[in-house]
Parts: structure tokens; C-alpha cells; sequence
């Protein structure tokens, strides 16, 4: 087995920001035996996890479920609603927002990217002002989407997505909103339909505390009526098909039977806890985090105090040190993980993720392990960033 299979003594702290810690009992309810997913068990069940699946998202519209990672899911939401040689805009926040665009290039979408001129975009949300100028000179509605990401993962940033629906509302745009929430979901509030979002893309191994393996597409009644449109070649990724068999719990190919039963788990845990105080505890931890980065004396990625991240922290290291080095210690000492700076971040930055199932003391054991690590770079912080947070979280 490999040497991940705790020959170390104690807990991996798994603190990237996804995948997150699955909880036992997520692990257990993965383990029951696989079934028949054409028997009768199964409909009924998967009746039960497609009707969940909906409250967190709080739309009452259908949501896909792919045997996919949250990119197939990118990629599902496209080719269903677009046709090639469509144009779509797509808001620059950092690393993902860049990974979705390219993918819609690669099959056949021109795009656009906008962000607010005079503006380092990775260390803002989206204005959506900028998106509403844009929309209004496009008078021939060329555009046929917009593409933001709500929690962007690389830079640690969430977006208000109601202001940017609401943006194409007041340019009087017919362009759809589509959203990358795979990292916001079920860590930062999120509502599908009051805020107007087309297609919301998510993913399992993020706030939903699942393994990797399975990916979303909530829908709008707008959405499916382009998806009878759409001339874009298709066919494990259509909705229509799915939609079919959904109808009586069922998918058309072989879904990821065992990672269902962990969904419905999930679900179940998560309405337990409530969503509200879910989204609190997010909220708390990041706070506690981000006193952490300023005694420290270090920058947050993030420069917008109106788009922390409840999910993740994305922290900029001072000059001259390797935030990859100081991971590595983290990782080698004190059995750590935390996320490496992506794309133009990377060695500049490294992400704590406090989402999913973390509580007060999993973060400040993060927390110490970056104090320490910071320590042995050398780094000489302005105060603890460890007595900090536990002054907030006492
Ligand atoms: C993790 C993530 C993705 C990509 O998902 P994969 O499961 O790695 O394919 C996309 N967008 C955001 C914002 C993410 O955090």
C-alpha cells in the first residue's frame, strides 16, 4: 500500500483547498456494498439524492450529476447551451477562470476576457460593472454567456454573482450565467435560482467533503430550453439523456454508485448541520486565518475586503522566500498539505483551506504549522499569528 496509508504516526492535516477531508462517515457510507443500478433499490435512491442534491444548491430545477471532475462538468455546461463559434465572456479572478476559458477555446467557443482595466485582476472579485458596460455595446447580442467563477481556488477570492446577473439584467442582455461554484458550494452561500445563475458547474471534493470522481450542473428552465438548440457535438455530457432517466432516478450509463451513497450522506451531515451555520463556521474560520496572515505581517492574496474567501486563504510570501520551500517543510515536519500557488502564483503564494470538514482546531493546527514552517525560512514574524486567531476564536 502506498506509504499515504498512515505508517506516520497521528493525522495528515489535508488543509489545500480540495480536496478537502472526507468525514468517516462519509468514508463508511461509501463502503456499503456497490448495487444493481438498473434495480430497484437504486431508483429509488437516486430519487432521494438528485432531490437533496437540489437544496444545496436551493434550486428546484433539475441538477446533472456526471461520473466527472469538476472540468468534464465545465465542459458539460457549454457544450449543452452554446454552439460552436459562439462567443462568451469569461471574467478574469486568477487560475481557474483561465483553465474554463481555455477549455471553451478547445471546443470551439471564441471567447472574451474582461476585468477591470488598471486593475491586478487575481487580487480582486468581479465588478460587475465591467461586464454590464461590456454587455450594453454589444448591441447585436453576439454574446451568448457569461462565465464567472464564484469562489476562485488560486487567489482565494468569492464573487457577488447576484450583482453580476443583475448587471446583465440592467444592460438588457439575453447572454446566459454560467458559474464555476466547485469550490464555493456547500462552504459559501450560494442560491441558484434567486441569483439568477443559468448553469451552476460544481464538484465533489470540495465543500461537499467527497472524494473526487463526481461533478454538477444545476440547471435554469433557460438553460434547457438552449440545450434544445445547441449544435455543439455531444453525447456522455448531454443533458438530454440524463434528464430522461433522471426522471425515475436512474442514469443512462453506469453512475459512480458508491460515491452517490457518499452524496446522500453528505447531504444528510449537511443538513444536519444546517446550511446557515455551515456557511458561519466558514466565515469564523476564515476570519481567524486572516488575523493569523496580519499578525503574521504577511499579505493576503486577496485585496478586496468585500471578496474573502470563507473557503481558503491565499497568502502572498515575502521577498526572496519559496513558498513551494515552505510547503515542503510544512509537508516533511509536520505532516501538512497546503495548496501551492497556481499559474503566475506559483512560488509566491501558498493557500490554507479551511472548508468542508474543519473545525476550530483543525485550522489552528494548520495554523501552527505555518508559523513554525515560516520560522524555519528564516521569517521573522511581526507577532503569532497563531495567538492571534485563538483570540478571536476563544
Ligand atoms: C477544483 C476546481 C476546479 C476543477 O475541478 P477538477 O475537479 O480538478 O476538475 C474548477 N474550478 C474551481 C474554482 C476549482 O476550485
Amino acid at each position: 500500500m502506498l506509504k499515504l496509508d498512515n505508517h506516520l504516526s497521528g493525522r495528515h492535516f489535508l488543509h489545500i483547498p480540495g480536496p478537502s477531508p472526507v468525514p468517516s462517515r462519509i468514508l463508511r457510507a461509501i463502503s456499503y456494498q456497490t448495487i444493481d443500478h438498473r434495480g430497484p433499490e437504486f431508483g429509488e435512491f437516486g430519487l432521494k439524492v438528485l432531490d437533496g442534491i437540489k437544496k444545496i444548491f436551493k434550486t428546484e430545477q433539475p441538477v446533472i450529476i456526471y461520473s466527472a471532475s469538476g472540468t468534464g462538468s465545465w465542459e458539460g455546461a457549454l457544450v449543452n447551451v452554446l454552439n460552436t463559434g459562439d462567443k462568451v465572456l469569461f471574467y478574469e479572478t486568477g487560475h481557474f477562470a483561465n483553465l474554463w476559458r481555455a477549455l471553451a477555446k478547445r471546443i470551439g467557443i471564441e471567447v472574451e476576457v474582461v476585468g477591470k482595466a488598471g486593475q491586478d485582476t487575481w487580487r480582486w472579485g468581479v465588478d460587475a460593472s465591467v461586464i454590464e458596460e461590456r454587455l450594453r455595446k454589444d448591441t447585436q447580442h453576439e454574446i451568448k454567456a457569461v462565465c464567472v467563477v464564484h469562489n476562485e481556488t488560486s487567489t482565494g477570492m468569492t464573487s457577488n454573482i447576484a450583482a453580476v446577473r443583475k448587471a446583465i439584467d440592467d444592460a438588457k442582455h439575453p447572454a446566459l450565467l454560467l458559474v464555476d461554484s466547485v469550490s464555493g458550494l456547500g462552504s459559501a452561500d450560494y442560491c441558484h435560482d434567486t441569483w439568477g445563475a443559468d448553469v451552476t458547474v460544481s464538484g465533489s471534493q470540495k465543500g461537499l467533503m467527497l472524494p473526487p470522481g463526481i461533478g454538477f450542473n444545476a440547471l435554469s428552465p433557460k438553460a434547457i430550453e438552449a440545450s434544445k438548440r445547441s449544435t455543439i457535438p455531444k453525447a456522455y455530457l448531454a443533458w438530454d439523456e440524463i434528464l430522461e432517466s433522471n426522471k425515475t432516478g436512474y442514469w443512462p450509463t453506469t453512475p459512480s454508485t458508491n460515491l452517490m451513497y457518499g452524496l446522500h450522506e453528505a447531504i444528510d451531515m449537511m443538513q444536519t448541520e444546517g446550511l446557515d451555520t455551515i456557511f458561519a463556521r466558514h466565515q469564523r474560520l476564515a476570519e481567524a486565518c486572516r488575523r493569523a496572515v496580519a499578525a503574521w505581517g504577511l499579505e493576503n492574496q486577496c485585496l478586496d475586503a468585500t471578496a474573502y474567501s470563507p473557503v481558503l486563504t491565499a497568502i502572498v510570501v515575502p521577498e526572496g522566500m519559496d513558498a513551494d520551500v515552505l510547503r515542503k517543510h510544512a509537508l516533511e515536519k509536520f505532516n501538512l498539505s497546503l495548496g501551492t500557488g497556481l499559474g503566475k502564483l506559483k512560488g509566491k503564494i501558498f493557500r490554507i483551506g479551511h472548508l468542508g470538514d474543519c473545525n476550530e482546531l483543525s485550522l489552528m493546527a494548520a495554523l501552527s504549522g505555518v508559523e513554525m514552517s515560516l520560522g524555519a525560512m528564516g521569517y521573522k514574524p511581526k507577532a503569532s499569528g497563531v495567538v492571534a486567531a485563538q483570540d478571536y476564536l476563544k
